[in-house]
């Protein structure tokens, strides 16, 4: 008997070898698909991963895809046919995966929406995330306050508004969100969007791309701002922030008389954290990242183990097919007057990486 376990701990040790590149996997393997490292809140939302599971006892195998769909398809059809037990996915796009989460739902492998909501599905069984819409409340607010702040005399603050990417759930929870603060502003008068672009349809930005982003800034400013100054960008990401903010200083914003518009963000990334601190960017939001690994990793582990995942969300995130039970964690909105207490107070960065 004893050698007949051994033989077949051999065989697993060589099959796991063979098909996944991954460490402790006692509890079983996790395969975990990531949009891009482009950005740096990708690459901590892996690692917590990685690090996290491996503690917890299970094998991990990481896939980041660049942005690209066939890529990020491809990478989670490769992981069914591995074998893995749990995949995490933060989609691409998060409406492509109906086939693939087909043939892993027949494989028996169970699914979590990793921050983004995967769409057209009934084969996802929970979903970890912060609380989308209070990112965009957060946004608005911030930049309501940044306007009273810095252009307290203005009668009318010009806004221009942009949206996330379009196959991104998220992007309309983030927009909703702010416009449940700016709209009843721009209806009395306090806000005026000059370009009169509005709607996720008109200012949404494909991929989360910066450059994107930055063009059409580039468009904005000549086509509406040549005898009227703007006043504030709702930007719903820190990568979009940098590349509006790059053409705002190229027509001379933030030097001599022309005041920078406030300028908003998300995800905390160290070259917009060094940006508020220079002036520029007026806010973001921060999203803890060990957090929500923290919290994938429980949902995993329970799931595994045959117990309930803790939620707090049976009925905001309706993915088309299901309402996916959720849990969202607290998004945090950080500026000049608070980002040490936030971002070094609670170990995310040292004061190395930003100063
Ligand atoms: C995430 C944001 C991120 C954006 C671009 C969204 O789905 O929730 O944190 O800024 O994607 O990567």
């Amino acid at each position: 008997m004893k050698k007949l376990v051994s033989l077949m701990a051999v065989l697993a040790l060589g099959a796991g070898l063979a098909t996944v590149p991954a460490a402790a996997q006692e509890k079983g393997t996790v395969g975990i698909a990531m949009p891009t490292k482009s950005s740096a809140r990708w690459i901590s939302d892996g690692n917590s991963m990685v690090e996290q599971f491996e503690a917890a006892g299970y094998g991990t195998d990481l896939q980041y895809a660049e942005d690209d769909i066939p890529n990020q398809l491809a990478q989670i059809e490769n992981m069914i046919t591995k074998g893995v037990d749990v995949l995490v996915i933060a989609a691409i796009d998060g409406t492509t995966l109906s086939n693939a989460l087909e043939n892993a739902a027949a494989s028996g492998i169970r699914v979590i929406a990793y921050d983004r909501l995967i769409r057209d599905s009934g084969n996802v069984d929970y979903y970890a995330t912060f609380d989308n819409f209070k990112v965009g409340v957060q946004q608005a607010s911030s930049l309501v306050a940044g306007l009273k702040e810095r252009f307290p005399d203005a009668d009318t603050w010009n806004v221009e508004l942009f949206g996330g990417s379009p196959d991104d759930n998220n992007a309309y929870f983030f927009y909703d969100g702010a416009m449940s603060v700016l709209q009843p502003l721009i209806d009395d008068g306090s806000i005026n969007v000059a370009s009169g672009q509005m709607g996720m349809d008109t200012v949404g930005t494909l991929r989360w791309d910066g450059a994107v982003a930055q063009a059409r800034m580039d468009n904005l400013l000549s086509a509406h701002y040549t005898d009227q100054n703007v006043h504030g960008v709702l930007s719903p990401y820190d990568g979009l922030s940098i590349g509006i903010l790059s053409s705002l200083k190229g027509v001379g914003y933030g030097s001599g008389d022309l005041k920078m518009p406030i300028v908003t963000g998300q995800d905390a990334e160290v070259p917009s954290v060094k940006s508020i601190l220079a002036g520029e960017q007026y806010s973001t939001v921060f999203k803890d990242t060990r957090e929500l690994a923290r919290v994938t990793v429980g949902m995993v582990d329970a799931l595994l183990q045959g117990s309930e995942p803790e939620i707090n969300d049976t009925s905001t995130y309706d993915n088309g097919v299901k309402v996916v039970p959720s849990y969202l964690l607290e998004p945090v909105s950080v500026d000049a007057s608070n980002w040490e207490e936030i971002l070094i107070g609670s170990g995310y960065y040292t004061m190395d990486q930003i100063q």
